[in-house]
């Protein structure tokens, strides 16, 4: 169980973040979905680590994760660009985090690491085959990135997130450098994933029919703030402001 607690951020002197609450349950698909801007890609970011909040709390498992560094929280994210390693395979990219989890900051450097993913290591390679089965990119383990497709590329990240068995997958916009058909495609896969795992997703965009085809719950961000909490159904037909209704596009 994730709880994001009261948290607050400001850039300079604009505040990007107003107190913002959330609680979300293990196995949820849980979007963050509002307009450009307002706020979402700040708060995954809290959430993951890689920023600090200016108050508030991130509690994982009843954990206070606050002050903890990205790689202590066992959460994966799956960013817009992929950010695999050109130069490594599909199943040595695969690898990476599991020989990252052991090592010191030098070592996790981006120049050495990949050196380290590099030599053989059976129980891993084990563990890269078997997430790549589920994502039925097998085949794809010898090739090097600039091989695939858009899609293959997504799904390889994914499958690097997954072998690490994280409690909760994070994605901002991961599906944003597809062309429409490929994304209509990945998004009814994502869900089969979600499905199929039971894992926790936390899922950003700003594409509402994103967000209602794909969340159990919708949390609606706007200039800082979540207006609405719920489920799809729920927030377009039962939009609480005038604004939230726009954005959904509910019918007057
Ligand atoms: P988008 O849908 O365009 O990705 P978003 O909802 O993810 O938008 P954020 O990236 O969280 O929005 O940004 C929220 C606000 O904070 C924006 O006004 C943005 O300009 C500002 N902002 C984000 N990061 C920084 C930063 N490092 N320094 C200053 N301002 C920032
Ligand atoms: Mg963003």
């Amino acid at each position: 169980r994730i709880q994001l607690d009261q948290i607050e951020k400001r850039f300079g002197d604009t505040p990007v973040l107003k107190g913002v609450s959330l609680d979300i349950q293990d196995g949820e698909f849980v979007t963050l979905v509002g307009p450009s801007g307002c706020g979402k890609s700040t708060l995954l970011r809290i959430l993951s680590g890689l920023e600090a909040a200016d108050s508030g709390r991130v509690v994982i498992d009843d954990r206070d994760v606050t002050g903890v560094r990205p790689a202590d929280r066992n959460l994966a994210m799956v960013f817009q660009s992929y950010a695999l390693y050109p130069h490594l395979t599909v199943a040595e990219n695969m690898m990476t985090p599991l020989r990252m989890r052991d090592l010191t900051p030098v070592q996790r450097m981006p120049v050495v690491g990949p050196l380290i993913a590099r030599g053989p290591h059976r129980d891993m390679r084990k563990q890269a085959s078997d997430v790549a089965e589920t994502l039925k990119i097998t085949a794809l383990m010898d090739r090097k990135p600039g091989q695939l497709s858009g899609g293959q590329r997504q799904r390889v990240a994914l499958g690097r997130a997954m072998v690490r068995k994280p409690l909760a997958f994070l994605m901002d916009e991961p599906l944003s450098n597809l062309d429409a058909a490929l994304r209509v495609h990945m998004r009814a896969e994502l869900s089969e994933l979600h499905r199929r795992l039971k894992a926790t997703f936390v899922y950003v965009t700003h594409d509402q029919a994103e967000a209602l085809t794909m969340s159990d719950r919708m949390a609606v961000m706007m200039h800082g703030d979540i207006l609405q909490v719920g489920a799809p159904d729920e927030i377009y037909l039962d939009p609480n402001t005038l604004e939230v209704a726009r954005f959904i596009g509910s019918p007057a």
